[in-house]
């Protein structure tokens, strides 16, 4: 089995391979990344000199480039996390989340046609429901709801599962989607809500909340997210959506204060900052059907995950920090001034 794995750099695509290397250590897996700002070859060091894994830097959006690799590699399967995924940085700059996260998925869908390919999975996410209101905690995100994006990202990221849908549809590619919640864990890029506000906790900087801190997430442990990835490849139903979440759901507030907890550190640092534009209230997945048909469940408690994480953080220091500087700093300031 060969698997290409697109946005391997990053976040959750690296904790994927990461996964995919324990899980199935047969699988050839094809780790393809452009390296953005938010890509950092480093992660992927421990595994980069290991049989059965290859690295290939290569734009989603360039069609001749992805062609060579389809040639070059016969993947049997793709799964697609490459993507501009900053909320915050769709609304500066819209243009490019729509050339990836839109453009980059149909070149990797044409590839897929073209070469023949046993699955073609998108990793998507709960953002393009919209948002639910603080005050319906009765209310969830089943895979039926109309898509309802609010910010250029999730407008984005729906967009792509439009287009994945269709060609299942209109070409019979073999598809699956996943619509997973807000993931933390280790190599989160220092720019997301926790390794942000651990990072900034570290250094006694004012640790920036918007608007009043109330909105809502559901989160979940990124190797729970890997996993439900590999088992809907395994036994997911092709032209099927399946929504990821661990009903865990806390305040961007209650998020910072436990890690202010954890690590010491008192809530006088919290700095409530002009809010998000477009800002959504609650996000809250109903994992029913995954659970369901796949049998997936999170395994990973809130308290035990983000205790891992502010672990994680504090013994990989350099691999944060140096991320910390220079272009990253500038896009900070920009958001946060010198707060
Ligand atoms: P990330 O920003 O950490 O990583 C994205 C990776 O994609 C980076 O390594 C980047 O270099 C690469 N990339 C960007 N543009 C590219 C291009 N044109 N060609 C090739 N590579 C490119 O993001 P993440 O948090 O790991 O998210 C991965 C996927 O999961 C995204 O599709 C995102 O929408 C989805 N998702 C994320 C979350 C979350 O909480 N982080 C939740 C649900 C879904």
């Amino acid at each position: 089995m060969k698997i290409l794995v697109t946005g391997a750099a990053g976040f959750i695509g690296s904790n994927f391979v990461f996964h995919m290397r324990k899980a199935h250590p047969e699988y050839d897996i094809i780790a393809l990344d452009s390296l953005t700002y938010a890509g950092n070859l480093e992660t992927l060091a421990p595994v980069m000199e290991e049989d059965h894994f290859t690295f290939v830097r290569c734009d989603i959006t360039d069609r001749e480039g992805v062609r060579k690799v389809f040639e070059e590699h016969h993947p049997d399967v793709v799964v697609n996390f490459a993507a501009e995924s900053h909320v915050d940085r769709s609304i500066e700059d819209p243009g490019v989340f729509l050339r990836t996260n839109i453009l980059g998925t149909q070149v990797l869908m044409d590839a897929c046609r073209v070469f023949g390919i046993r699955r073609f999975h998108q990793v998507g996410t709960d953002e393009v429901y919209g948002d639910l209101p603080l005050d319906r905690p009765d209310l969830f995100f089943t895979e039926d709801l109309p898509l309802q994006a609010s910010s250029p990202y999730s407008a984005s990221k729906a967009s792509a599962d439009l287009l994945t849908m269709a060609y299942h549809r209109t070409y019979g590619l073999p598809v699956t989607i996943s619509r997973c919640s807000n993931n933390y864990g280790p190599y989160q890029f220092p720019e997301k809500l926790i390794p942000l506000m651990i990072a900034n906790a570290l250094a006694d900087k004012p640790l920036p909340v918007y608007g009043t801190g109330e909105n809502v997430r559901d989160w979940l442990y990124v190797e729970d997210h890997c996993r439900a990835i590999d088992m809907i490849l395994e036994n997911g139903k092709v032209g099927e959506v399946y929504n990821i979440g661990g009903h865990n759901e806390r305040s961007n507030l209650d998020v910072v204060k436990t890690i202010l907890k954890q690590l010491g550190k008192p809530e006088s640092l919290i700095t409530f900052v002009g809010d998000r534009k477009g800002h959504d209230l609650r996000y809250a997945i109903d994992p029913s059907k995954i659970h369901g048909e796949l049998g997936w469940l999170p395994e990973t408690k809130f308290d035990d995950g983000i205790r891992q994480t502010i672990d994680w953080y504090l013994n990989n220091e350099s691999w944060w920090k140096n991320i910390i500087s220079g272009d990253y700093m500038e896009y900070y300031e920009k958001m946060y001034g010198n707060r």
